[in-house]
């Protein structure tokens, strides 16, 4: 491929649109879908609402998760053909927990442009206005969907020292907080940021016990949608962390013996120094019993 044939070559855009206020729609968003010869959209008759809003009249194709691998290679040989396409979902920014990555990666993979029109996303309003460390955080999208699978995915992060952050509907926010607190200390700090942008916005910082009888106790608290941030385990620096393979064999045994025990016990099998695994029993809430 030559740069003068790249030049002909039609511009993807990666275009954020609002997450509920449509004040959050950006001039630059307007102008480029506006623009753009098409544009692919998750939900073609939901962003039909938007566009007519702004006085969008362009063509719309759909790619949403069961067509995107074959709407992507139709839409990269659009892009050959030098047309400019615009990438939308239902809202925020496209491919965060949302369509898109096949497409943008068969563009790039190809040698095409891919241009960021950047706006609103739930995941970094929240975390803007947490409170909590934002210097490293790990974004893990939805969790999944049944308890057991959800306690698994706590428990491999019960020792992460850094926020973290997730995505979960009005249908399994009161569960899902169930199984945290039953393997994060209750004192965990966490943020809930619920309908960000809208009328009934709400963002509370507490414990993790605090969250919980919230949500459980008032029906407004189970409403609209959700990001969950969660505060990093505090761990000594100096220390290796201790794998979730090695926190799950320390917990197994804390459920049947003291903490002293226990510790000892997780020494001998994982070979993880006593000062870090009696930290993690710590953590885990348990008495202090030596
Ligand atoms: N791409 C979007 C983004 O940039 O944030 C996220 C799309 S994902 C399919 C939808 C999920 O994002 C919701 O279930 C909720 O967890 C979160 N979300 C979207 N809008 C939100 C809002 N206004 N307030 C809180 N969470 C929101």
């Amino acid at each position: 491929m030559t740069a003068s044939n790249v030049n002909c070559f039609g511009k993807l855009y990666v275009v954020a649109t609002p997450i509920g206020n449509l004040g959050d729609m950006s001039f630059r968003a307007v102008e480029v879908l506006k623009k753009v010869d098409l544009i692919a959209a998750e939900d073609t008759r939901h962003v039909k609402m938007l566009l007519q809003h702004y006085g969008i009249t362009n063509k719309l194709v759909s790619l949403h998760q069961h067509n995107e691998d074959k709407a992507s290679s139709v839409l990269l040989e659009k892009l050959r053909e030098g047309l400019s396409i615009a990438l939308v979902s239902d809202a925020g920014t496209p491919l965060l927990s949302d369509p898109g990555m096949p497409l943008v990666k068969m563009v790039k993979d190809a040698g095409l442009d891919v241009v960021p029109i950047p706006g609103a996303c739930a995941l970094i309003a929240a975390l803007s206005a947490a409170g909590l460390p934002v210097t490293q955080f790990s974004f893990e999208g939805f969790l999944p969907r049944t308890s057991s699978a959800r306690k698994a995915f706590f428990n491999e992060r019960l020792m992460l020292p850094k926020t973290w952050i997730f995505y979960e509907s009005c249908h399994r926010i009161l569960a899902t907080l169930q199984d945290m607190a039953e393997i994060l200390p209750l004192d965990r700090q966490i943020v809930i940021a619920r309908e960000l942008t809208k009328l009934h916005e709400t963002i509370v910082k507490t414990s993790l016990g605090e969250a919980l009888g919230l949500v459980k106790h008032n029906d407004n608290m189970r409403k609209g949608e959700f990001v969950v941030i969660v505060d990093g385990a505090v761990v000594d620096k100096k220390e290796q962390l201790i794998t979730s393979e090695q926190v799950r064999v320390l917990q197994v045994l804390l459920r049947e013996c003291s903490i002293k025990t226990a510790v000892a016990m997780a020494v001998e099998i994982t070979g993880v120094r006593k000062k870090l695994l009696y930290q993690a029993a710590l953590i885990m809430g348990k008495e202090k019993d030596v």
